[in-house]
């Protein structure tokens, strides 16, 4: 039964208002020269959420990332929404911390100072910078491997070194483009359950580009699948899985129910850009 309200309170003062997005995109559109990159692409994120992207390749994944990270404007005619408030992609530069595709460690930099660098380019003090990824060393698995340089780490490491750099640019919303992309089975599924596990103490907002179906499925709060180019969204997919997820989820009927859903959704859309691609062939 619901508690008697005391006269004259309005009824709606006493429902919970609904989390407004941090992030809001709505009709975003990017075209290069000939190259209509996306078309119409549209999604809210909430805070905290967890939310995977897939999609066939050059479908406009990175153009999208590029936009939200402030490195490129979209087309006129989209909106772009971040902490409720409209604005260009400009104004988000330095204020979403982003993992581009390529690691981007340089080679001359130890691992303490690639993981500060975007601290130290925001004028962070150095000392306290360093002292703070110093600390971080145990959980990113990078005890003892602090001074030394990207060529003596494994491509593990070096993800890490990366990701590291993200966490440390302490922003709300992070963006991952295939963070994992590198990496062999093995390594990957550990990155991916480590990850949780941080995103869980962290309690950050994530977008991840991703062109593993299983790994999109496994960290997402909601699966994104996106078009053949030009981009829009195919399918938006709610991953109604339980938390913290184990290994074992990825072998269970709940699962292989999403991923079918999932893998039809790119199926067609592959399809589509093979048929235009050999149409367009001589
Ligand atoms: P994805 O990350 O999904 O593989 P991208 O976003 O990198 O795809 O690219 C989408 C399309 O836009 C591709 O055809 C790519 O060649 C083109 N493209 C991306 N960035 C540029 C750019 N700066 N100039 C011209 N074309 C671009
Ligand atoms: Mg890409």
């Amino acid at each position: 039964m619901l508690p008697a309200l005391p006269q004259g309170a309005e009824v709606e003062n006493h429902l919970p208002s609904p989390p407004s997005p941090l992030l809001e995109l709505r009709g975003l559109s990017k075209r290069f020269g000939a190259v209509q990159a996306l078309d119409g692409f549209g999604l809210d994120v909430q805070p905290g959420e967890f939310v995977t992207v897939v999609g066939p390749s050059g479908c406009g994944k990175s153009t999208l990332f590029n936009i939200v990270a402030g490195l490129d404007e979209p087309d006129a005619g989209g909106i772009l929404r971040f902490k409720g408030r409209g604005c260009h992609a400009k104004e988000l530069l330095g204020q979403v911390s982003f993992m581009p595709q390529r690691d981007l460690l340089l080679p001359w930099r130890n691992v303490v100072d690639n993981a500060i660098l975007a601290n130290e380019i925001e004028g962070a003090n150095r000392r306290e910078a360093r002292a703070k990824a110093l600390s971080m060393l145990p959980e990113f698995g990078l005890t003892g491997f602090e001074k030394q340089y990207p060529h003596q780490l494994s491509g593990g490491m070096r993800q890490r070194v990366a990701l590291m750099r993200t966490f440390l640019f302490e922003r709300e919303l992070m963006l991952l483009d295939e963070p994992f992309g590198a990496l062999d089975a093995l390594t990957r599924s550990m990155m991916q359950r480590w990850l949780l596990d941080v995103w869980q103490r962290h309690r950050r907002t994530i977008l991840f580009i991703t062109h593993d179906v299983d790994e999109a499925i496994f960290l997402g709060d909601r699966v994104v699948v996106m078009t053949a180019r030009p981009g829009a969204v195919k399918l938006m997919r709610e991953v109604n899985l339980p938390r913290p997820r184990a290994p074992e989820l990825l072998t269970s009927p709940e699962f292989t129910a999403i991923k079918r859903e999932v893998l039809d959704a790119i199926e067609e859309e592959a399809m589509k850009s093979f048929i235009s691609s050999t149409a367009a062939a001589p």
